[in-house]
């Protein structure tokens, strides 16, 4: 049974979309057969440097607990905790640092801090419980929210909240949202910041748990420089706009609402 990996093992010259075509990609579940219409998403999608789809054993691990329906909101949450901060280290790792001058109880040395001004932007309500990851990792970082919910009508974004300062003061952004299902809310995110100001030399990075292929294509599409982090690279969308296999409405299960019991 082939395990599920993504990204940079690749195929035969090491890259994505050779394995892809060569039909030898692992399913998004690790099945061993390959899914067409899956592969022919992956040519869509996956010809651009911008997707990360995080190969971690400790990232699929957690998110097998994730998905399960049985999960409890109290799980749930804290899953959900552990993969921003593992996502978030993995986003990180290109962030320059800065030297910084410091005594070890034997000697002074040089060592590093983050040299970047780091903006957290959750997307309400899903992406606040990706929040608490973020700052642990980054303690100076700035925490903007962005409130776009979903017209359940359109399944296209509507802003109601917008905390954003009146002017760019950070060098990366970092926009949180669970799920990357049409782009919708994603795209319209990444415009408001660009629209305040968080253009070239800010850079802005996605940080989602699942993505869903139609996903990935609009942001690439309508935003190629914006880097795209997620723990897994799911089948489709259905009617309703919800990501397959995914794990239902990120929300609702954080936080406990949408039961009927
Ligand atoms: N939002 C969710 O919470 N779940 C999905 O599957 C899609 C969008």
């Amino acid at each position: 049974m082939p395990l599920a990996r993504w990204g940079r093992s690749g195929g035969k010259d090491g890259t994505r979309e050779t394995e892809a075509l060569a039909g030898r990609a692992a399913c998004y579940d690790g099945s061993p057969k390959p899914d067409l219409d899956f592969r022919r998403f992956l040519r869509v999608v996956m010809p651009t440097p911008t997707l990360h789809v995080s190969q971690h054993p400790a990232v699929l691990h957690k998110l097998a607990i994730l998905r399960d329906v049985n999960t409890e909101p109290k799980k749930f949450r804290e899953v959900v905790r552990e993969l921003s901060w593992l996502l978030g280290y993995e986003a990180l790792a290109d962030v320059a640092v800065r030297p910084l001058e410091i005594r070890t109880p034997l000697e002074p040395m040089t060592a590093h801090e983050l040299g970047e001004r780091i903006g957290l932007v959750p997307i309400l309500r899903a992406g606040l419980g990706m929040v608490d990851a973020m700052l642990e990792l980054m303690p100076t970082a700035q925490g903007w929210h962005l409130g776009l919910f979903r017209d359940e009508r359109t399944l296209s974004p509507v802003e109601y909240y917008n905390k954003l300062p009146d002017s760019a003061t950070v060098d990366l952004c970092l926009i949180l949202d669970p799920m990357l299902a049409t782009g919708g809310s994603a795209t319209a995110a990444i415009e408001v910041l660009k629209k305040w100001g968080a253009v070239t030399p800010v850079r802005i990075k996605l940080i989602n748990l699942i993505a869903a292929p139609e996903g990935v294509a609009q942001v690439q599409a309508a935003h190629p420089d914006v880097e795209i982090h997620c723990a897994a690279l799911d089948r489709s969308l259905n009617e309703k706009g919800y990501i397959q296999p995914g794990l239902g409405d990120a929300g609702d299960r954080q936080f406990g609402t949408g039961r009927s019991d």
